[in-house]
Order: structure tokens, then sequence, then C-alpha cells
């Protein structure tokens, strides 16, 4: 009998942590890698040949709305042809559980198309997961706008009462004990703009007795930046949680530059609190389509409308011209609706990536008919544009801001590094020709250079398609905690 299922052989290995490429042969058992050793020296029945390419850890996709598309779309090729093996759900502040409420709603809708899919607790939520074999992980936070919804029914335009914030307090609490790693608030969405900092400080309290993370898409991320990354910090802090920004960012052409200010802040925040940040490597973000969001973009596409068909990858100024209307009118017109919203500098997206605390994440959001290219895009994109090309920092580091730095964040034991013992999550893929096809045109393409894709030790991905493995599942908070200290 073989001692390895798989052996990857005459690969150059990045092992995650940012350590210099070095060749070495990988052998694979059941789950997890087995053996890290000098090439040549490892042989098994069943072999890879990973000549000219890098043998990775698989990506962590650190920002995401994927909760249910693990479920829908258990084959998660927008994810796995990248490369990634984890997704972390529930940003935003919306997650699919614990959610008590019979309809949907607008907010909710962007991540959830089937009404089977949401639970009224966490502990259910993960179970459909499992349910669903998935081809790669989930790890899942808590959105503080869902527990408004729970807790405030339609009445959200308002700060908390202090019964109400207990209400949500106790869901979140039983969230964390049943799994999920921590809380992600959206104080930019309609949901919960009315929130004070103290209602938000207040119920992410139980942060810091299981040690969950709390991610946030701040209050402002244009002219009143600041303000809200010290709105953000103080909530960290009163929560005794370990923050991470999501997808930090200078929107609108009158911040443009503004990251002079920002990661300054963030280098000197880092001295006091565990304060890290993601970025998503393109000039152009997307959500819902929001009027008050137009005069900040140098130009919006169209991603989805329920209401008007057809229009879906089309700039909302060319559809204004045909209806004969101000594009505030069109858009009116076209609500419910999502866009992408051209309102980044190039240097600004450039210098946060590469700061020390930038990690990767996609923003991808997996049900829109016109989707962002960062859905199929974001990691070859960093790998292939941002690091071979153009040099913005070395492949090895590259890797790192995708897999160990990441997992270290989000606490995801034992994963993000290619190391004996370490989950077999692995990436290869060709330094020499990675790159993301994704357009704004046609966003949806696989990468190229993306050779295969294990996932806990099964193939997701090869020769350009979906490779049928089916072994990932819900990430538990309690579970990783136990192995950590194991
Ligand atoms: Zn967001």
């Amino acid at each position: 009998m073989a001692a390895y299922d798989i052996v990857i052989r005459n690969g150059q290995v990045a092992d995650g942590t940012g350590k210099k490429l070095f060749a070495a042969d990988v052998a694979l058992k059941g789950d997890r890698i087995a053996a890290v050793e000098a090439p040549g020296s490892l042989r098994g029945d069943n072999e890879i040949d990973a000549k000219g390419k890098v043998v990775a850890p698989g990506f962590i996709d650190v920002h995401t709305h994927d909760d249910t598309a693990l479920i829908d779309n258990p084959t998660m090729a927008m994810k796995a042809s990248q490369g990634v093996t984890t997704v972390v759900c529930g940003n935003c502040g919306v997650s699919a559980a614990p959610y008590v409420r019979s309809d949907i709603g607008h907010f909710l809708s962007l991540i959830v198309k089937k009404k089977g899919n949401v639970s009224k607790n966490f502990a259910a939520f993960a179970a459909k997961v499992d349910a669903a074999k998935p081809a790669i992980n989930g790890a899942f936070l808590i959105g503080h706008g869902t527990l408004r919804m729970n807790a405030m029914g339609d009445d959200i335009g308002r700060t908390a009462t202090a019964a109400e914030i207990v209400v949500m307090r106790d869901l979140l609490d039983q969230s964390l004990e049943q799994g999920a790693i921590g809380m992600s608030s959206g104080l930019f969405y309609a949901v919960a703009n009315a929130a004070s900092t103290d209602e938000v400080a207040e119920v992410a309290k139980p942060l810091g007795k299981w040690g969950g993370v709390y991610t946030a898409h701040m209050r402002d991320e244009g002219d009143d930046i600041l303000k809200a990354m010290d709105e953000t910090f103080e909530i960290g802090r009163r929560a005794g949680a370990s923050i991470i920004v999501s997808h930090h960012k200078c929107s609108g052409r009158s911040n443009f530059g503004r990251m002079k200010e920002t990661l300054p802040k963030f280098t000197e925040a880092m001295k006091q609190q565990e304060i890290a940040f993601d970025v998503y490597p393109y000039i152009a973000g997307s959500t819902i389509l929001r009027s008050d969001m137009l005069d900040r973009a140098d130009k919006v596409l169209i991603t989805w409308s329920d209401k008007v068909p057809g229009v879906s990858g089309r700039d909302l100024k060319e559809i204004a011209q045909e209806m004969g209307c101000s594009m505030r009118e069109a858009a009116d017109r076209l609500q419910p609706a999502g866009a992408i919203y051209f309102m980044m500098d190039e240097k600004d997206v450039q210098s946060a990536m590469a700061h020390p605390g930038a990690m990767i994440g996609s923003d991808g959001i997996p049900f829109d008919t016109h989707p962002h290219p960062r859905l199929w895009g974001t990691f070859p994109r960093v790998l292939g544009h941002y690091s071979r090309d153009l040099k913005l920092f070395p492949l090895e580091d590259a890797v790192r801001r995708m897999t160990s730095y990441s997992a270290g964040r989000f606490h995801l034991t034992k994963r993000g590094e290619v190391r004996p013992g370490f989950y077999a999550d692995i990436c290869l893929f060709d330094p020499a020709t990675v790159i993301d096809t994704a357009t704004f045109d046609k966003p949806i393409s696989p990468a190229r250079g993306i050779d295969t894709v294990l996932c806990n030790g099964q193939i997701v991905w090869r020769d350009g398609k979906p490779g049928g493995g089916r072994a990932g599942h819900a990430l538990k908070r309690q579970d990783m905690q136990n192995e950590a200290k194991a």
C-alpha cells in the first residue's frame, strides 16, 4: 500500500509564510499534507508532475458573499478556478443566519436567492452547507444588519433600544457558540446606517468571550473615512476583538490620494490593537445601485435589475440617454438593482495592497447577472498583473497575503501553509502565465495558469474545469480553536 494518496513532484513550493520559493515534493494523505521533502524523495501511486509550477497553499478569500452560493452552486467554480479553497462569508453586515423572519427583503436578497437557505440559527445553517458538500470550505461571520432585521423588524431607521441590543447580542452569542467565527457590520448600508457606535459595540460584546473577529464595511469610505476608522477601532476595542477593515478604499475623485492619510493611521493603530484590512485589485467597486453614489463615480455599470431586464452590463449613462432622463431618474426606474462604480485611484489601490496590514479578498457578489470581474479574477490578477508584471511585491509575499496571513487573522487553524500536518488545500499554478481573464465586458471567465487545485486532499479544479472533489465544509470556531490547542 502506498504511504501517500497523492505526491506532487518537481514543483517550486511557496509555502505561504513568505519564505523564498524552494524545490520540494509534497505528499498528501487523506485530508492532510503528510510530507514536504527534497525533490525526488517521495513517490506515490498517484503523482502530479508540478515541473515549472508553483505549489502554494489554497488561497483564502477573506471577503465574500458566498454564504448560500456554497449551497446553490457547490462546485464553486468561480472560486476554485482561482485557486481559492476557503471563503469567509457573511461580510458587510449581511449573513444568511440567524434569520427568524419569513420574508427575505432587498438587503438579504443580495446573498440569498432561495428562502430555504436561511436558517433560524447558525448550527442549522452550517448543517445545510455541509449537506450540500461544497468543493471548498466556508467560514462564517454573523451580520450586524441581519441581527438588526431580526430584532427591529422594518423599523430600522433609528438606533436600537437596550432591549433590542440584548436580543441581537444573544443571537450573536449563540451563533458564536455554534461555530460562527465573528461578526461583520455594514454601517454604510441603510439597514444599519442609523445604528450608533454604542449599539454596535454593545452587540459585539460576545466576540471577546469567544475569540471572534470583527470585520467592518465602514460607515464612510469617502470624505469622512478617518472618522469612520476611529469608530471601527473603538468598536473592536470595546468588544475585545481583532479587527479587519473590509475592502479598504478611498472613494470618489475628491478623495483620490488619501491613502497617504489612511495607511499611516492604520500603521499607528496597529501598534495598539490587532488590526488588518482586505483589498481587491480593481479601481471599481460594486454593490447595490444607490443614487447617492452616482456623483462620486466616474462611470456606473449595471450588474442586475429585476424590473428592467437587458440592462445588465450596460453603462447607466447610456441607459439614461435612451430613457431621455437624468442618471438619477434612470437609477430610480431600474430599482431594485446592482451596480459597479469606477471610483478609486489606481495608485491608492496599489499602495493599500502593498501595505504590511493588507490581505486579499474578492468581495465578489456571486448571484449578479453581470458581476464585477473580481468574482472570477481577483487572485490570479494579484499574482499575474500586480506581482509578476508590475512587481508590486514578490510572488512569495503575494501568496502570503492570500494564505498564512489571512488564516492567522481569521483564526483558521492549520490552513494557509504548505506544511506537514496542515490541511491539504493546495493551488498549483504557472508563475509565467497566471492571469485573470474576467473583464468588465466579459466578467464570467476562468483564470489562465491555474493548473490544479485541491481542497481537503481532493481535486476541485483541473484542466480548466471542476475536478469533482466535494470535501469542503463549514469551518467551525470551536473545532478550529480545539485543534489549535491540541
Ligand atoms: Zn462591503
